[in-house]
């Protein structure tokens, strides 16, 4: 017998086409290093830094460490003397940055390209509740300075364990694999790929199968970073930080932005193209070929754009940007991973809080989560990466949604 749904509403993302993102998080490419991310954030003589979750070097690709990345430049900028700031980008570190500036009693502007504030926090409506596009979790809970905030503001969350999914179509991967592709990562060259690595361990894959060790590559790598392997580095392109304690937060990410950016000055579709150097200030500019150009003075300026938006030179720096950040730019990059949010009218699935699917292709791969605490509405929120998304992510929203659908109803058991 079939399962048959009712979809109320839906919601899907775009990161990889969003030109503010151009890409999920930052990874580091085979030649790259975490000193990559160091130098990203390195101070440009006295009044410029780089901001945002790429320069964190332990905590990047996630909300926290852009957070943290935004207050670590607002104290620089607050110890240099700096009195008018403009902050650029109103996502985490942005709002991070400038919360600790306005508290400082200092002169703080957000310059803001989108229409909203959150960057890759992104909240969406669906059939009556609120949910994330963008950012889901809370990670590494108990070190996470974010997570002290959410418990302040009496947000509710939930916790999610990815140690252990529900598979419903594959096989597990077995426990102890995932030591041994760690340990190998780590063996390997300095400038290796994780394709690199893979290539030599299938010639001899003892005493795991061929299939095993894809499996977990597909599961965990592909999925956690959304990039090609062939590019990623060997010893760096698989951080850490997903299966420390997370929990993602009943009625979204916005619960938090929103009380960040209370009393804040954030203009709003103030995209920056230029930013000038001179002895005795920094100019913010955007150039609009009808209204002609606005620009703001500042003493410092803080920019959090991410990674693929600066090495497209969307905003162009005069002076250049030095060498050691250029070349930063350069090694570190980001893949995809999209997000879609689906309201039921009944739950078909079996509890449990966590899935994942294989296929049909070997490196076709989506998780779920089951979101329905968040109001008691039936609600899965699917994350798919790697091969899936050339053939899911076409034609219009409805009919990614209505795909999405039918691969998570076609991997859940028929009833008897
Ligand atoms: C699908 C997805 C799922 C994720 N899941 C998680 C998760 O579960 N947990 C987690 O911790 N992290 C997660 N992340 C990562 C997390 O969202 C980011 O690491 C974090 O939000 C980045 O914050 P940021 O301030 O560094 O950058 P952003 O949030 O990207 O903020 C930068 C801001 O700068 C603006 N901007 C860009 N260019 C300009 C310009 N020229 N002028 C003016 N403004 C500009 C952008 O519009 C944006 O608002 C996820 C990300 C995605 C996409």
């Amino acid at each position: 017998m079939s399962i048959k749904v009712t979809l109320l509403g839906s919601a899907v993302s775009h990161w990889g086409e969003d030109p503010w993102a151009r890409g999920s998080w930052s990874l580091i490419g085979r030649h790259g290093s975490p000193q990559d991310r160091i130098a990203l954030g390195m101070p440009v003589h006295d009044r410029l830094r780089i901001a945002g979750e790429a320069t964190h070097p332990t905590r990047a690709g996630m909300t926290h460490g852009a957070f943290e990345q935004g207050r670590a430049a607002a104290a620089w900028a607050i110890e240099r003397g700096h009195t008018e700031i403009v902050v650029v980008g109103a996502g985490m570190a942005g709002l991070g940055a400038a919360r600790l500036l306005d508290d400082h009693w200092l002169e703080v502007e957000i310059w803001e390209a989108r229409d909203r504030i959150g960057g890759r926090t992104a909240g969406v409506e669906v059939a009556g509740g609120a949910f994330d596009l963008g950012a889901n979790w809370l990670q590494q809970y108990d070190e996470n300075v974010l997570a002290r905030l959410a418990e302040r503001f009496g947000l509710r969350t939930v916790v999610t364990d990815f140690t252990d999914p529900m598979v419903l179509t594959g096989e597990r991967f077995p426990g102890g694999i995932e030591d041994d592709v760690r340990k190998r990562l780590a063996a390997a060259a300095p400038d290796a790929s994780i394709a690199d690595v893979l290539d030599d361990w299938l010639r001899e894959p003892a005493p795991w199968s061929a299939a095993e060790i894809h499996r977990f590559v597909d599961a965990e790598i592909v999925m956690d970073t959304g990039a090609p392997l062939s590019w990623l580095s060997a010893r760096h392109g698989f951080e850490p930080g997903v299966g420390e304690g997370d929990r993602w937060i009943a009625g979204g990410y916005r619960l938090l932005t929103e009380h960040l950016a209370k009393g804040l000055r954030i203009r709003l579709d103030r995209r920056v193209d230029r930013i000038l150097v001179a002895d005795d200030g920094i100019l913010v500019i955007k150039d609009d070929p009808v209204l002609g150009e606005s620009s703001k003075r500042a003493d410092a300026v803080i920019v959090t754009a991410p990674v693929p938006v600066l090495a497209a030179g969307a905003i162009a720096f005069d002076p250049p940007l030095p060498e050691p950040h250029r070349a930063a730019l350069s090694r570190l990059g980001a893949g995809r991973v999209e997000k879609v949010v689906l309201r039921f009218a009944e739950r078909f699935w079996p509890e449990h809080g966590y899935y994942r699917v294989h296929g049909p292709a070997d490196t076709c791969i989506s998780e779920w989560l089951d979101a329905t605490a968040a109001d008691g509405t039936p609600t899965l929120v699917g994350l798919f990466a790697g091969d899936w998304l050339d053939t899911l992510w076409t034609g219009t929203d409805e009919q990614i949604a209505a795909r999405a659908t039918e691969i998570f109803r076609n991997a859940v058991p028929a009833p008897r």
